[in-house]
């Protein structure tokens, strides 16, 4: 294992993944990651990608310029004038 970074643990238990790294493993801020330590010595901790961010989009259009979520469903504007307009 190469051990290329090393950080504290912040006072709201927080480290910094450095943005070099984060570049290397192609991560990126809101990506879903998985925490898995060893139930041994207790000094290991294993990041994990689970999941890649990718930006909501609209329910109906699929525009990524999101104006509102209704019912966990985002929205784009023009989206929500025309239901508006329905009502
Ligand atoms: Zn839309």
């Amino acid at each position: 294992m190469k051990i290329s970074h090393s950080h504290k643990i912040d006072a709201l238990n927080r480290i910094l993944l450095p943005k070099e790294l984060l570049r290397k493993l192609g991560w990126k801020r809101g990506d879903t990651l998985s925490l898995c330590s060893d139930e041994g010595a207790g000094e290991t901790l294993t990041l994990r990608l689970l999941t890649k961010y990718t930006e909501p989009k609209c329910f109906y259009c699929e525009r990524v310029d999101i104006e509102i979520i209704i019912n966990r469903k985002a929205v784009c504007a023009d989206c929500l004038e025309k239901a508006l307009e329905k009502l």
